[in-house]
């Protein structure tokens, strides 16, 4: 998969998608991410990008020439329209539903606002759909395209150690995952649950399960609505006096 980031601000997308996970993901070729600068593609002779608002206002507005030239470039170099997303405090707020349906995309391209936003005629000529990482304001899109590139590129092949990394992870169906602990069984007079340390996998199993279902009833009881459930998971969540509807 090969994802553009289309950003004023690249060098700081780049630090953050050199580290880690997905900098050794992006070494190994398991996912290409590209962050493009939006001022290269400005004609202004003062390299301009942005100007006043139309109609008074505080800020500045962010011009659609360099952004529509630098996405019709993009489309030169992969030879096709990529799905174009741009990262909107007015979007769709981003789920791992999302997540995943964007991880089977050969192309995305992540469009980043700056300042007061983007004029409104470029999003409407080349953005495909406006996703939002939550409802508050930042002061631009980098933070979310990372959120985005990030959480899109650890669902594909190969980039984590093994299927099971994510698909017990939160969210991913539907509910919370269980605490985790790690040595010395011991700290502070907190012991790691016993059940953890007897090696025997059913009953881990078992326990993780109950965990994760108790943790979504006591944190996010909406997600159980989306969750598959069998008859022991209702049981248990029943003993908590969980009024689930299903
Ligand atoms: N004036 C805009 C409004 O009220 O909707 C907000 C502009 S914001 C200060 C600047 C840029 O940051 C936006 O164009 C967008 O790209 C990004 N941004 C801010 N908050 C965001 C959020 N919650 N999700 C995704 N992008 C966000």
């Amino acid at each position: 998969m090969r994802i553009d980031i289309l950003t004023l601000f690249p060098e700081m997308c780049e630090t953050v998608l050199s580290e880690s996970i997905i900098g050794r993901a992006r070494e190994k070729g398991l996912v290409e991410i590209n962050c493009t600068n939006i001022r290269d593609f400005t004609t202004d002779k003062h390299n301009r990008v942005d100007d006043a608002p139309y109609g008074g206002g505080m800020g500045m507005v962010m011009q659609t020439q360099p952004i529509y030239d630098c996405y019709e470039n993009l489309c030169k170099t992969l030879g096709k329209k990529p799905k174009l997303i741009y990262m909107s405090p007015q979007g769709q707020v981003l789920t791992q539903s999302k997540v995943k349906e964007l991880a089977k995309e050969e192309n995305i391209a992540i469009l980043c606002g700056h300042y007061e936003g983007i004029d409104e005629r470029v999003i409407e000529e080349i953005v495909d759909e406006e996703i939002s990482v939550g409802d508050y304001v930042l002061t631009g899109g980098e933070l979310p395209a990372l959120i985005l590139a990030d959480s899109v590129s650890r669902m594909l092949p190969g980039v984590l150690a093994n299927e099971e990394a994510f698909s017990e992870e939160s969210h991913f169906s539907s509910l919370l995952e269980y605490p985790q602990y790690t040595r010395p069984p011991e700290w502070n007079g907190k012991k790691v649950p016993d059940v953890l340390l007897s090696g025997h996998h059913g009953n881990i199993d078992k326990w993780r399960r109950q965990q994760s279902l108790k943790r979504t009833y006591e944190r996010r009881p909406d997600m159980l609505e989306n969750a598959q459930l069998d008859k022991n998971d209702k049981k248990f969540l029943e003993s908590l006096n969980c009024d689930f509807k299903k």
